[in-house]
């Protein structure tokens, strides 16, 4: 085990994306294997944080002291058997895929961050663009190794429910609390989640790093798609773009059936232009579609019935790009990328701490949404991008105030919130709340929530010894 005291070792742990301020920790402690890490944590009394890769967006890593156990020695990936992996925590996405390629199989969720670690994935439940047809990655986990911050070590598997006691290897047992809360029906990564019968690995996912530690991880596969035919469409005026997605969504599911559906307003397009100088000047907003292609026989004929569909919906076809191969479907994936890593290397730049929403509404408040959001923004004074995940009613709304503005844009900020939660959506359907957010998951769960949360967390982690300060 490697246990590092000096500043400089630490400083990279105090970071993520986030660009949050103020962290501090005493050690970074780095186990070689999961029993390593139960030994030492049933010795220790300080407060632990877990990091992951440290692209997280809500400073959900960021120690507030005691010590940093960084699982980054679990990095191995093994194939078990036909349609499941097994992986250590540390594994990124980027190698899972990797990996994967050669076999034929394929592991769906797809955020757009590839250097997040499978760890890291699992305490956000991460999701990303294809997450609209394919799920999140909570729906992609069969198995883990757990250890508790106290050291005590369990197999959680798939059936095992909240109703049954949730056994440790030294014998002792831990009773899910009789409670009230439940998590909402909508794309949701804010709190824990709660549904009556679940599964007890269903809890641990979505945690924001303050239940338990994830030590090994057993991943389902589906068979990957042949290709996929995807396109970037561009558009005119902002509505004509908000208002195809309707359409797309009640379209006949046999011949236009998209796993990702991704928004790029005019001022996310500005920002892309300096590196996609071919972006047409006029375009006000963008729209990334792609659909998987299962047998490559079946190629042509989606690709024709997007074409029919656009033309019927005069969507002009000249302007918008199609991707011809894996190379472009790779480059549409850049470019969808590339609007938060711009935005986040800018706020860096900048020394901005991050002030972005995250949040989604059921299906039926869409357009009132993107009503909302287009007039509140164009009515602030300042620079702001929007972008996101048109399927499931997602978007970031990314505020970048000068200095002096901050304190507005935070106000805000607040101001969106409330609408978006009188629409009874969440404050986080992607990214988790961790430290950045803890108001507004106060505010959309309410007090009795707020207890009912205390309580499973006080059987898991009593002490709030780890992941201290986030969500709770
Ligand atoms: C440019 C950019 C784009 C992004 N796009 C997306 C997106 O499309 N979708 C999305 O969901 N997110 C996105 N993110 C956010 C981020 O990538 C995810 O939140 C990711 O899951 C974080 O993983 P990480 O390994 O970097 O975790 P970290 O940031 O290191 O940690 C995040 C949380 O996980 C906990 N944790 C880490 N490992 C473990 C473990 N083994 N056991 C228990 N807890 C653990 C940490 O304690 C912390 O609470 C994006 C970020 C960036 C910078």
């Amino acid at each position: 085990m490697i246990r590092k005291t000096e500043s400089e070792f630490i400083a990279p742990y105090l970071k993520d994306a986030s660009n949050f301020l103020g962290g501090h920790a005493e050690e970074v402690v780095i186990p070689e294997t999961s029993d390593e890490l139960a030994d030492f944590l049933k010795n220790e009394t300080r407060p632990v944080t877990i990091a992951g890769a440290g692209t997280g967006l809500t400073a959900s890593r960021i120690p507030s002291g005691g010590i940093v156990i960084s699982l980054e020695r679990l990095n191995i990936i093994m194939k078990e058997e036909e349609g499941r992996v097994r992986v250590g925590p540390a594994v990124t996405l980027n190698e899972l895929q990797s990996f994967l390629v050669p076999t034929g199989w394929f592991y769906p969720p797809n955020p757009t961050e590839a250097w997040a670690s499978l760890g890291g994935n699992l305490a956000t439940n991460a999701s990303g663009s294809r997450s609209y047809k394919y799920g999140v990655t909570r729906d992609y986990v069969e198995e883990v190794e757990l250890v508790l911050v106290d050291g005590r070590k369990t197999f959680l598997q798939r059936g095992l429910k909240i109703t049954e006691p949730l056994a440790f290897e030294d014998g002792s047992k831990i009773i899910f609390p009789e409670i009230a809360y439940q998590s909402p029906e909508c794309k949701n990564a804010a709190g824990y989640f709660v549904r009556p019968g679940m599964d007890w690995l269903d809890l641990f996912i979505g945690s924001d790093g303050t239940l338990g530690i994830f030590t090994e991880i057993v991943l389902r596969l589906i068979p990957r798609p042949d290709d996929f035919v995807s396109g970037v469409l561009f558009f005119d005026e902002e509505r004509s773009c908000w208002e195809l997605v309707p359409k797309i969504k009640s379209s006949d599911r046999k011949k236009i059936d998209p796993c990702s559906l991704e928004y790029f307003d005019r001022n996310a397009l500005k920002k892309l232009k300096s590196k996609y100088k071919n972006i047409p000047n006029h375009s006000a907003a963008a729209l990334f579609f792609e659909q998987d292609v299962i047998k490559m026989k079946d190629r042509g004929l989606v690709l024709e019935n997007w074409y029919k569909f656009l033309r019927e919906e005069n969507i002009m076809l000249d302007d918008s790009w199609f991707a011809q191969g894996p190379k472009d479907v790779r480059m549409f994936h850049d470019f969808r990328h590339d609007v938060p890593a711009i935005i986040n290397e800018e706020n860096s730049r900048v020394g901005r701490v991050k002030l972005g929403t995250d949040m989604a509404v059921p299906d039926k408040y869409f357009m009132s949404m993107m009503r909302f959001y287009k007039e509140t923004m164009e009515a602030s004074d300042f620079d702001y991008v929007m972008f996101g995940h048109f399927g499931d009613n997602h978007l970031h709304i990314n505020f970048l105030p000068e200095e002096s503005q901050r304190d507005a844009a935070q106000k805000l900020c607040d101001q969106m919130v409330s609408q978006i939660l009188e629409w009874g959506g969440t404050v986080s359907a992607e990214h988790g709340i961790g430290k950045l957010k803890k108001k507004y998951f106060a505010k959309m769960v309410g007090p009795n929530g707020l207890k009912d949360l205390n309580k499973i967390k006080h059987c898991l982690n009593p002490e709030n010894r780890l992941g201290a300060g986030n969500l709770l």
